[in-house]
């Protein structure tokens, strides 16, 4: 017998070797970013909190950022990732359209932010750094950093969002196996925490607070650093080889995609999908990016564009974003990565110039597809992939109806294994 392949390799001399930078492409230029009184934001200010390196790409205008080897030789552990086939969805959906994930599950995280964790662990080790210090939701930009922090010779602190901790206690012993140190945030250790905590003993914290207390205490120390897992410019930058994989895969399987789909908490591994495809969409291709948001907190959908805090204490500088408001207080969802205020600027300029769109789902569709994709494909999604995944099945399903299949690619941002308690709870 023969036997059919669903995964699209590419061999390992494959891998991208530089960061592509949407910046110089963008249609209607980026904002800079401003100070509270509305000024530009000098670029040194960065520097009490980001090493040279990031600064630059995050302010960079060229299109290609070499990656240096020692980061290649850390996304080789896992890169590139396969492009599936996702037969056993398909049939289980009924639909003839050819749906494809792009597998981000297999990093030593179990996410995709272990690409641009690397990256940072490395330039913040370059710049003569010690240590960094970080927030993290629903845990898996702690646990990526925590491993790279690890592989680059880093100490670390992870101020965790109460309300995940309490949910995804295993994410705490990684981080900590890996030599982290983990608080509940908000915390006493900074002012932030100590002020959210006076207010109400009971806070389940946020990701803008945590944010807050991570700043705060990088802020503080000239050996420390503070380290974001998304909505910055050169986060995404870092999560480009995601779409550049992408590209190179859907040429080697002879597809046009109709549909690109990721699922936005900060924008990063939807800009990482996504930015790489713009070149393309700017020359007239048609095919659709979308970003999937959970209905708790739709940012893009329902969030007024403007200038705002990336954190609640509001020590970040403003930023142009689609945002709730730093004070939104998301439910407790259990897509802890997807509860942010605010997000990526350059996925918001990219949502504004009407190149992207985004659409909400609710908790009960994206658990819904979530097991059906455990039961056709053997593969539990994390909560956050699970709202991309239920958004390409929404689509799959509509492109039946009108008699035209299509080819749908979506990013299975991480896997869900740590994440069966949210699955012991979830709707039927
Ligand atoms: C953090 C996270 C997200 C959301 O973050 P983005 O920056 O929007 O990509 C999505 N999926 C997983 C698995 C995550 O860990």
């Amino acid at each position: 017998m023969t036997i059919t392949d669903n995964s699209i390799y590419l061999p390992k001399d494959e891998m991208p070797r530089n960061w592509y930078n949407v910046l110089p492409q963008l249609p209607t230029p980026l904002g800079p970013y401003h100070t509270p009184d509305g000024q530009e934001l000098p670029p040194e200010a960065l520097a009490a909190i980001f090493p040279p390196g990031l600064i630059e790409q995050e302010l960079s205008d060229r299109l290609w950022h070499p990656i240096p080897e020692p980061v290649l030789e850390a996304l080789a552990l896992w890169r590139p990732t396969p492009l599936v086939r996702a037969f056993g969805l398909e049939k289980a959906l009924g639909v003839t359209s050819r749906i494809y994930y792009k597998n981000e599950s297999i990093s030593p995280s179990g996410s995709h932010k272990s690409n641009t964790a690397m990256a940072q662990a490395y330039y913040n080790k370059q710049a003569g750094l010690k240590r960094l210090a970080t927030e993290t939701g629903a845990g898996q930009w702690g646990t990526a950093l925590s491993i790279a922090a690890r592989h680059f010779g880093l100490d670390i602190r992870v101020y965790m969002v109460r309300v995940s901790l309490d949910q995804k206690p295993y994410r705490r012993v990684i981080m900590n196996l890996m030599g982290a140190e983990v608080l509940a945030s908000p915390s006493q250790m900074t002012k932030a925490g100590r002020a959210a905590l006076a207010a109400d003993p009971d806070t389940p914290g946020s990701l803008g607070l945590a944010i807050s207390e991570a700043v705060e205490e990088a802020a503080g120390r000239p050996d420390t650093n503070y380290s974001l897992g998304s909505v910055l410019n050169h986060v995404l930058l870092h999560q480009t080889v995601i779409g550049q994989e992408v590209i190179k895969q859907l040429a080697l399987a002879d597809e046009k995609p109709d549909y690109l789909i990721a699922c936005h908490g900060g924008g990063s591994n939807f800009g990482g999908l996504a930015t790489p495809f713009i070149p393309a969409l700017l020359e007239g291709q048609k095919f659709k990016l979308l970003a999937a948001e959970p209905a708790a907190c739709p940012t893009l959908t329902t969030g007024t564009f403007g200038y705002d805090y990336g954190d609640t204490a509001r020590l970040t500088p403003l930023m142009p974003m689609y945002s709730l408001g730093p004070d939104f207080q998301p439910p407790a969802i259990h897509a802890g990565g997807l509860r942010y205020h605010g997000a990526s600027p350059i996925v918001s300029n990219l949502l504004k110039s009407g190149l992207i769109g985004a659409e909400t789902v609710d908790s009960a569709e994206a658990y819904k597809y979530a097991r059906i994709m455990a039961q056709s494909e053997y593969i539990i999604p994390a909560p956050e992939s699970s709202h991309a995944l239920a958004l390409t099945c929404r689509k799959a399903l509509e492109l039946e109806q009108q008699g035209q299949p299509g080819v749908l690619v979506f990013v299975l941002s991480g896997h869900g294994l740590l994440d069966l308690s949210a699955y012991e709870k979830a709707p039927d």
